[in-house]
């Protein structure tokens, strides 16, 4: 038999303090771009560790963090759950209504904000039920002028901490280790908790060379916030390599992630398609440097194929789309091509590659409709159910954990083909597929047909209701500056005739000048469907 140590949390932190104190992390906050060694950030973790200790959070207290992607945040990541508590990361682009549920439903005991986020608190700090204390991650030693109390200074609280913190060593395995909250289209955020075992093997995942393939060569930028599940679990994985970091810090913009990209030498970056929309518009209109990337990470919604080939074709830089969801901590699916699939056509390899890919191994998936599990044709579409040691088995204190989660199988909502090779390709969100005479039309395959124009910047396509019909698709279109003149309905509407059956083809198409987007920056076809309800009722 084998030997049943724990999977905790605290071998991570303390391996890259061990191994790679030399290694670096970069991080951009207020006042600049600052650099830290894994030394001195396992140092500055312990002591935060022990300053939480100091303020009465306790094993199994939730710590909530309001803060942008930057070493404090990092260090966060590690303190809160190698002392015994539990890391949430709040979304700080939730409605203030949101934001008050989830940390009273999560009953945080302690908040770290950044000091720019300071005034988003202070205005519902009276609805907060459970924060006991407020501690402000500003680069200055001074306290900004605040209404919160009681109210400590992160670097204040550092230096009178204990340096000679030790973490507790019984945690463990599956003690909860932190908590993200969906951020729900509709009614209230879902929690889902993550333990640490569940952290460490998910991290385990991104390091094989079949998924991400992170390590300790790389140089690896989170684009995607740490509050959108846990920047898709690259930090936690980073630290345990001993990868270097790069942490791109408040407000960022495309032309900043450019010149973070060329100045650091940034391997591996990730983040949704709206971020990587906006650096390949950056690239069109000033030159940089990208020859470092040897993969862009894209996922959290349907990334176009459009952008894929832009990237490779005209910037050569490699691109890897992913799929998961905040249930799934989040990496689940991969598209990285088999090596006997390497030497087909460019076109027929971006097919497979715009697909969401392979399952990660480790998880297990099952594909299923009404009539019982589809076959592996790349056409029959059926609900995506997946189980494995990083699915959550439940959402905290809620009542629709009886909806997703049936017979140790998480229901993803998300309906899906499977092709022969075991590509998954998400069809559409359940609630966003158009249902057309009977029929499913993928809201997600013309939108991705529609950005390959070159006219077209953003495209969302929604199902609106049709008497004969049920259901039949309109196009909302955002042109690229270049052309708002001159691109018609007809043309847009023509290009899509050869690609699709004539019932796919959409109605109509409205030009709008921006897609609402979501928390997390994905187009947000509710607010759509809602805007063209209004106009049908003024
Ligand atoms: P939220 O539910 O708050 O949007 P999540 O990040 O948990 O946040 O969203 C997960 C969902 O995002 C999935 O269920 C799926 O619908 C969508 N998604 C994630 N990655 C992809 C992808 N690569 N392609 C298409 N859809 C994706």
């Amino acid at each position: 038999m084998m030997m049943n140590t724990p999977l905790t949390m605290t071998q991570m932190i303390k391996r890259a303090e061990m191994f790679f104190p030399k290694k670096e992390v970069v991080s951009r906050t207020e006042t600049g771009i600052h650099t830290f060694t894994y030394k001195e950030i396992a140092d500055r973790t312990r002591r935060l560790a022990s300053s939480l200790e100091q303020l009465g959070v306790n094993r199994g207290d939730k710590v909530g963090t309001l803060a942008w992607n930057h070493h404090r945040h990092l260090e966060a990541y590690f303190a809160i759950p190698c002392s015994g508590a539990v890391l949430h990361t709040i979304n700080i682009r939730l409605s203030p209504q949101h934001i008050v549920y989830i940390i009273n439903h999560a009953e945080d005991r302690v908040l770290l904000i950044d000091p720019d986020l300071v005034p988003l608190i202070e205005k519902c700090q009276d609805q907060l039920k459970s924060v006991e204390a407020y501690v402000i991650m500003s680069d200055s030693m001074e306290l900004p002028e605040t209404t919160l109390s009681p109210v400590y200074n992160y670097e204040q609280l550092l230096e009178n901490a204990d340096a000679n913190y030790q973490y507790p060593d019984d945690l463990d395995e599956n003690s909860p280790a932190g908590m993200c909250y969906t951020s729900a289209t509709t009614g209230n955020p879902k929690g889902v908790i993550y333990s640490h075992r569940g952290i460490v093997l998910h991290s385990m995942a991104i390091g094989m060379a079949d998924s991400v393939g992170v390590s300790e060569q790389d140089i690896a930028m989170p684009i995607v916030p740490m509050f959108h599940v846990n920047a898709w679990g690259l930090p936690f994985a980073a630290v345990w390599f001993g990868t270097k970091l790069v942490m791109p810090g408040p407000y960022f913009t495309p032309k900043l992630i450019a010149e973070l990209i060329q100045d650091e030498k940034i391997t591996i970056t990730a983040g949704v398609p709206t971020i990587w929309l906006g650096l390949l518009k950056e690239l069109e209109e000033n030159s940089y440097d990208m020859s470092s990337l040897r993969g862009l990470l894209c996922g959290g919604s349907a990334a176009p194929k459009g952008i894929i080939r832009a990237f490779e074709e005209k910037h050569k830089i490699p691109f890897i789309h992913a799929y998961g969801m905040t249930e799934t901590s989040p990496l689940a699916v991969v598209a990285n091509l088999k090596s006997y699939q390497k030497d087909l056509p460019y076109e027929e390899k971006l097919d497979y590659r715009a697909k969401q890919g392979v399952l990660v191994p480790g998880l297990e998936i099952k594909i299923v409709s009404e009539k019982g599990e589809v076959s592996w044709d790349g056409k029959e579409m059926g609900e995506l159910c997946i189980r494995g040691p990083w699915i959550a088995s439940e959402y905290y204190k809620d009542e629709r954990t009886a909806d997703a989660f049936q017979d140790g199988w998480l229901h993803t909502g998300d309906v899906v083909t499977i092709d022969e090779e075991g590509f998954v390709k998400i069809v559409d969100r359940t609630k966003d597929l158009i249902k057309s005479g009977g029929e499913w039309i993928s809201s997600v395959d013309i939108e991705n047909a529609l950005m390959a124009h070159e006219a077209v910047f953003e495209a969302a396509v929604i199902g609106i209701p049709d008497e004969r019909w049920q259901e039949r698709p309109l196009a909302y279109i955002v042109l690229h500056e270049a052309y708002k003149d001159n691109t018609t309905k007809e043309e847009l509407l023509n290009f899509l005739t050869p690609q699709f059956a004539k019932w796919w083809i959409p109605d109509d198409v409205q030009f709008i000048t921006e897609i609402p987007k979501s928390s997390v920056g994905k187009f947000l076809k509710r607010e759509l469907r809602e805007q063209y309800n209004k106009q049908l009722t003024e």
